[in-house]
């Protein structure tokens, strides 16, 4: 397999070279992660009752804690005044909110270990930080995301995940949001809703489906194992999700993280952004919400390196394909291999 396919929210080609992936590999590999965790540790700064580096001491909390970062990438103490460099270099004030929300107290879980409910009150913890932080006037974008596992430089295994939320927009998002409202324009149709369609009708790179949300690996994956989990209403923020629509996605969330965990049978490393537009007021109604899965690894172990063609030349160079990765994802159990009873 050797083409380009358009992805449509980035407006850039992805090369897909799927006969890539058997090439011989010399190159590093990461270890296997561990799943010798203990429930609890006494020096992991997320579990509860333990203090943080800042002398703060978490509370005895019983599911999703939420705190400000003790090392934010941004801050409402960043100085007022930034110097003015000379042409045609440019700067300015990077202030904001930066959180860390604890999924649960439990330092062995992951969102693929917690049941249901316990993923809901995640997502519902989502929906809030969105509004709260959303709600303030220096806040122009709420970026909520998790990285999971030492592939991607996480080396505490507590589960849990971060929220920026910023004086400043993501480039991400920004690129997202002007394809989606050139495509109604052009088209006066929407790219997402497009998208969910073409899903739906090749079938075969859907996980999971509900009356609220969809699954799916998609037509223009960038990684393998690439997946998008999307409300199939389409709404520009977590916030706007209802309680029956954030327990379809919990549902959703849930079932992927399964299959990946079962994929290799080892916890799977993830990056996990929740794409949301911008929270200034302005009007966001072609932006539509998802989560994406951007995993690192294309074989156990085997990271896939971003070198030549996408630090270098700023392309995609897929060594997989869509369609191969979604199947064998779509041919795991939905139980947990670690709760699967023996046959
Ligand atoms: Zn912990």
């Amino acid at each position: 397999m050797w083409e380009e396919r358009w992805h449509p929210l980035r407006e850039e080609w992805v090369i897909v070279a799927a006969h890539r992936q058997a090439r011989p590999w010399l190159g590093q590999t990461v270890e296997r992660p561990t799943e010798d965790v203990p429930e609890y540790r006494p020096d992991c700064y997320l579990c509860p009752r333990n203090a943080r580096s800042n002398g703060a001491v978490n509370p005895d909390y019983r599911g999703v804690y939420v705190f400000d970062n003790d090392h934010p990438c941004v801050g409402a103490d960043a100085p007022d005044a930034v110097e003015s460099p000379p042409r045609p270099y440019a700067s300015r004030r990077a202030d904001g909110f930066a959180r860390v929300m604890c999924y649960a107290p439990r330092h062995d879980l992951t969102m693929a270990r917690m049941t249901t409910p316990e993923i809901a009150a995640v997502v519902d913890s989502w929906r809030r930080e969105t509004r709260d932080l959303g709600a303030r006037p220096v806040v122009k974008q709420v970026l909520i995301f998790e990285n999971k596992g030492d592939a991607v430089g996480v080396s505490n295994p507590h589960p849990h995940g971060q929220i920026y939320a910023t004086n400043f927009t993501w480039k991400t998002f920004d690129t997202e949001l002007e394809a989606q409202r050139r495509y109604r324009n052009e088209t006066k149709r929407s790219l997402f809703g497009d998208i969910i369609d073409a899903e739906r009708r090749h079938g075969r790179r859907v996980l999971y489906e509900d009356q609220h949300v969809i699954a799916f690996v998609p037509y223009f994956a960038r990684y393998a194992y690439e997946v998008y989990v999307t409300p199939t209403r389409s709404v520009p923020h977590v916030s706007a999700l209802s309680d029956a629509e954030c327990e379809s996605l919990a549902r959703a969330l849930k079932d992927v993280t399964v299959r990946y965990d079962n994929l290799w049978r080892q916890p799977f490393p993830y990056v996990m952004p929740l794409h949301q537009a911008p929270t200034d007021g302005g009007d966001y109604r072609d932006f539509h919400f998802f989560i994406g899965f951007l995993p690192p690894l294309r074989r156990p172990g085997t990271i896939k390196y971003l070198a030549g063609p996408e630090i270098g030349g700023g392309n995609f160079l897929s060594d997989t394909s869509p369609e191969e990765k979604a199947a064998e994802l779509r041919a795991l159990p939905t139980i947990h291999y670690r709760e699967a009873k023996p046959a």
